[in-house]
């Protein structure tokens, strides 16, 4: 098996995947990232379901098969995994910032040694990094 050292967690929304795959190139990432894809991104991760289970699986098989060092979560703006909750942009942004929050803890306590990221990504097409918010 080849190496590949990102784990990319995104939403399945149309609206956001040529805007994700360009700022993964921009990065320097072209070609060297894993896409776990779902509605709802890593918000999946947070019940203890079967939808836990399917991602934690996805990890799994992202780590040992290709030797994943970091994941990258990506929300973003007006998901439709939320329902019907309505926020502005900013009460979304410490929503999302809360549950990725969550997320990387469930992350690190199955893979302790993986680096998680986190961002929001605007509907214009701007990410915004969520670590060191509040
Ligand atoms: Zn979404």
């Amino acid at each position: 098996m080849g190496e590949c050292k990102n784990l990319v967690i995104m939403c399945m929304d149309y609206r956001f995947q040529s805007v994700t795959h360009l700022w993964l190139k921009q990065r320097g990432l072209s070609e060297q990232y894993d896409v776990i894809s779902a509605a709802g991104s890593s918000l999946n991760l947070l019940d203890d379901n079967e939808q836990r289970t399917f991602i934690l699986n996805q990890i799994d098989l992202a780590i040992n098969k290709h030797g994943i060092e970091r994941i990258i979560i990506l929300h973003h703006e007006d998901c439709a995994a939320l329902g019907n909750i309505s926020m502005n942009t900013d009460e979304q942004i410490n929503y999302h910032y809360k549950k990725t929050a969550q997320a990387e803890k469930i992350i690190l306590t199955h893979y302790p040694d993986v680096k998680v990221e986190k961002f929001f990504v605007t509907l214009k097409g701007d990410f915004l990094c969520l670590a060191g918010k509040k």
